[in-house]
């Protein structure tokens, strides 16, 4: 049972306005089904927009910000609950472990880099929670085409890559999380 979904987006809006349209979708399906968000605590980009759409759908958003990002991200002041912490590593790891399921929205480097560490961690069988990708416009595809690249030349196995769910919308991403 998903009761906290942890989100990975970015600290930008992206090129295009589909994107945080997307975002407010994705918030709004969450809080429907009464699911607790948890993600990095930013009131910018589409991390801010998504954390808005939830609270104005009246569900429940926990941000988790590192110290030395709280001004910088500009922490948002209007959450259920924000925890500060010391460093980026602490940041991910109490988001993990207040999570159930993970998915990233479009974003940048520090999205990439949160998606794939909760992946490489589940591969190592540190965590079995469900996790995977919202494909707004095909965002997402060119990095899943490099994906079943790397599984063709052996460098990926495709139970793994079969780990990742991939959908372009929200509802049926939540979907396929709660059934794995
Ligand atoms: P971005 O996708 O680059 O816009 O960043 C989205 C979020 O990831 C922001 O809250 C960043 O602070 C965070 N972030 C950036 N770099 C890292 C990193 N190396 N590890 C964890 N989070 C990061």
């Amino acid at each position: 049972m998903i009761r906290s979904i942890c989100v990975f987006c970015g600290s930008s809006s992206g090129a295009s306005p589909a994107y945080e349209v997307a975002a407010r979708a994705f918030a709004q399906a969450v809080a429907e089904r009464g699911i607790r968000v948890v993600y990095g605590g930013a009131s910018v980009g589409l991390m801010g927009a998504t954390a808005d759409a939830v609270l104005r759908a009246g569900g429940e958003v926990v941000g988790v910000i590192p110290r030395a990002l709280v001004d910088r991200e500009i922490a948002h002041g209007g959450l259920t609950q924000l925890h500060v912490v010391d460093t980026m590593h602490e940041r991910k790891a109490m988001m993990a472990e207040l999570s159930d399921a993970f998915v990233a929205l479009p974003g940048g480097l520090g999205t990439l880099e949160e998606l794939f560490e909760v992946w490489t961690w589940g591969m190592l069988g540190l965590h079995s929670k469900p996790y995977g990708v919202l494909d707004v416009d095909g965002y997402y595809s060119p990095l899943i085409h490099f994906l079943d690249h790397a599984c063709d030349e052996g460098f990926i196995r495709p139970a793994q890559r079969a780990m990742l769910a991939v959908d372009r919308d929200a509802t049926r991403l939540l979907d396929k999380l709660v059934s794995r």
